[in-house]
């Protein structure tokens, strides 16, 4: 698998499937940073590293894919980061790093099976993002790679 993977592009709107009122709010990245993904990053969740607007670096969990659960139509790479933001940041720079596969997409019978997998998935993630492998594309790499 082609990991780490550095990207870049802006936050646009998803489907308004209510990631948020899950309590996981999913950053949603455009098109063409979505076409250019390498084939062999396969749809799945992983965990690495994410910034907004060439600010703070923190620990994000992410999904590639078509979601199963809600039968989408159109690949997505969405992105939620572990901080809690003051506001929305739609239109802006969504700059990651994705370190680690985590699990392939499953589809899950019912909204709590998907709530329950959300947090195991970023229970993981952050732990996963603290071991030093994982933790140095946080620093100086990030920065190298997506200034
Ligand atoms: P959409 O379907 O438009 O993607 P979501 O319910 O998934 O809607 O919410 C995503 C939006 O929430 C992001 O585009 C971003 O502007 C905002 N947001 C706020 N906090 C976070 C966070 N911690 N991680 C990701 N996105 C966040
Ligand atoms: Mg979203």
């Amino acid at each position: 698998m082609a990991l780490p993977f550095f990207a870049s592009g802006t936050v646009v709107h998803g489907f308004g499937r209510g990631s948020k009122e899950l309590g996981v709010p999913t950053a949603n990245l455009a098109d063409e940073v979505v076409d250019n993904l390498p084939d062999q990053l396969t749809c799945g969740v992983y965990c690495g590293f994410a910034s907004v607007n060439h600010g703070t670096v923190y620990p994000m969990c992410l999904s590639i894919g078509w979601n199963p659960y809600y039968k989408n139509e159109k690949r997505t790479m969405e992105t939620h980061i572990m901080h809690s933001f003051d506001k929305d940041f739609y239109g802006e720079i969504l700059k990651i790093v994705i370190v680690e596969y985590i699990r392939p997409m499953l589809d899950f019978k019912s909204l709590e099976e998907l709530k329950l997998a959300i947090s195991s998935d970023i229970r993981i993630s952050t732990e996963k993002l603290l071991e030093e492998k994982c933790a140095e594309f946080s620093k100086h790499k990030f920065s190298v790679h997506l200034s």
